[in-house]
């Protein structure tokens, strides 16, 4: 499998594999979730799920746990439409790509920001995600998981160069 490398990924593998990407900030360790929405193959903004800024995070002093869930990070498709908020950007049309399925709460909130489309390829227990998405009319596509290696060869680009170390005063730049 990591062998094959048919060339560059398509939109869907590019935006999801971002999703994977972005996820690797999430601060809660019962879930790693990452959220890029997009509209006309541009990213408008991304999400993970984290505690409230300046909070702490359940990755230093544990988890909130409430009925089963942790309750102390903004979850990763809120935490995008809060940065799209916070930043005047519409989300009216866009495509949510996430790592997961959403929870019932994320759903409705990507509904009611006029998302028009979901893209996941994991799945999540105890949601009515895909109940919601069905009655306003939202697609809802599940795609195979992205390749997980990301395919990024400094050595192969004559242009990029390497940071060999620190004491060679390289910064990059050179
Ligand atoms: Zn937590
Ligand atoms: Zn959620």
């Amino acid at each position: 499998m990591a062998e094959q490398r048919s060339g560059r990924p398509d939109w869907d593998e590019y935006f999801l594999k971002l999703a994977m990407l972005v996820s690797e900030r999430a601060t809660c360790p019962r879930m790693h979730c990452g959220c890029v929405l997009v509209r006309d193959k541009r990213i408008l903004a991304t999400g993970y799920n984290g505690s409230i800024p300046g909070q702490p995070h359940c990755d230093d002093v544990g988890c909130m746990i409430v009925e089963n869930h942790c309750v102390r990070t903004i979850h990763a498709e809120m935490n995008a439409l809060l940065q799209c908020s916070l930043h005047g950007v519409s989300t009216k049309g866009a495509t949510a790509y996430v790592t997961n399925m959403p929870c019932t709460n994320c759903a409705k909130a990507l509904i009611g920001a006029g998302v028009a489309e979901v893209v996941i390829f994991s799945d999540y227990h105890d949601t009515l995600a895909e109940e919601f998405f069905a009655s306003a009319e939202v697609p809802l596509r599940r795609i195979a998981q992205p390749g997980v290696e990301i395919d990024y060869d400094l050595a192969s680009f004559s242009s990029a160069r390497r940071v060999r170390s620190e004491s060679d005063g390289c910064d990059g730049s050179c």
